[in-house]
């Protein structure tokens, strides 16, 4: 052998790294060369590297050691007693080891977790106003709940569990193979007991050992102003229940708004479309405004154009991320030309036009001078 790599050079760290930086570097490192993972030639000597690397580093009294008189101090101990036992462990295990290393909430073994409930959705709708505001709403469904006669335990009241036979307990099957990188153990859930490592005698005969039953439940959401269509509001834990205890799913409402029939909303910011007439646009006019506030008359400037965008800040939709501030509202003034005429408006238009020094069309069509002869 010629040169050797050190520990720190192989995990690529430095000398004074902490134990986190170490397991970090090592993950990081065996996600890339794990030879479950990897096609790369050599993977599996990389891997063997590494891991040799980490059982010692990630050792206080190994890793004293390297520090001070390097591999030759280790002696016997260089890659052995691994916690995975002969060779290295397979791709899913190592993680596994990991995260119950970590001091998670999966406790060392896979005994005693267990499946979570499924998350539900409630569609609800609510009207714009509604959605602007913000409102609170009682909602009602049916669920599968905690049964009340097992406490959710799945058990029936004063049995016993006692350790599964299947798993002798420990939740889970290892089987072993061989293979030309050494042993694998691969691990399952223990179908018996769903790998909690125990088994109630008698099973509760309400919910023939689920530990659920289907209720009818009854929540108040609050819904923020400023929702919009689409948006889910996530109610954490009040989903379905977990299966003999397990941890409830989330329950997600998802919001449906009702259209304005005279606003139009695009997120924060509303639209209304005001109509004028040819004289209200170039005389001017006080027209009313639909707002979330109610209606409101505005005063229209003469000779206002079409196509004109009047905006009335703040008075939009408010933010659902910053609350306090809102959007606007953009009223968007459109011109209509009469397409009918009465006599009367006719000649006023005629004599508009004979004012300005504007040619038009003599008066109507044939068929309107045959109406006005009938008329
Ligand atoms: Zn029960
Ligand atoms: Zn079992």
């Amino acid at each position: 052998m010629a040169t050797e790599r050190s520990y720190y050079e192989i995990l690529g760290v430095e000398r004074n790294a902490d134990d986190a930086a170490i397991k970090r570097a090592f993950r990081k490192l065996a996600q890339q060369w794990h030879p479950d993972v990897s096609s790369e030639p050599g993977a599996a000597e990389r891997f063997k590297e590494i891991n040799e690397a980490y059982q010692v580093l990630s050792d206080p009294k190994r890793r004293q050691i390297y520090d001070m008189v390097g591999r030759s101090g280790l002696g016997d101990m260089g890659g052995a007693g691994s916690p995975f036992g002969e060779g290295f462990p397979g791709f899913g295990d190592l993680f596994d080891a990991f995260f119950s290393g970590m001091g998670g909430a999966a406790g060392g073994a896979r005994r005693g977790r267990r499946p979570a409930g499924s998350d539900l959705r409630y569609d609800l709708r609510i009207s714009f106003d509604e959605a602007v505001r913000g409102i609170e709403r009682e909602i009602e469904f049916d669920a599968l709940d905690r049964c009340g006669t097992c406490a959710g335990s799945g058990a029936a009241p004063g049995s016993t569990s006692a350790p599964c036979s299947a798993c002798g307990g420990r939740g889970e099957i290892r089987a072993v193979r061989q293979t030309m990188l050494g042993q694998m153990v691969n691990v399952t859930e223990c179908s018996r007991c769903h790998g909690e490592g125990r088994v109630a005698d008698a099973p509760c005969q309400t919910c023939r050992g689920d530990g659920r039953a289907q209720k009818r439940k009854k929540l108040r959401v609050t819904i923020p102003a400023g929702i919009d269509e689409g948006h889910q509001i996530r109610l954490s834990g009040e989903g379905e229940a977990g299966p003999r205890g397990g941890p409830p799913g989330n329950l997600y409402v998802a919001v449906h708004v009702t259209p304005h029939a005279t606003l139009r909303r695009e997120g924060t910011e509303i639209y209304h479309d005001l109509q004028l007439s040819i004289a209200q646009a170039a005389l001017g006019t006080r027209a009313r405004i639909p707002t979330i506030e109610g209606e409101e008359e505005m005063e229209i400037r003469a000779g206002t154009q079409p196509g004109t965008e009047i905006r009335l800040r703040g008075r939009g939709v408010p933010h659902l991320r910053r609350p306090g501030t809102r959007g606007d509202l953009h009223v968007i003034v459109h011109v209509n030309v009469p397409t009918k005429l009465s006599r009367r408006q006719r000649q006023l238009l005629e004599e508009l036009a004979a004012e300005s020094g504007e040619a038009v069309l003599p008066a109507g069509s044939i068929i309107d001078r045959m109406k006005d002869a009938l008329g």
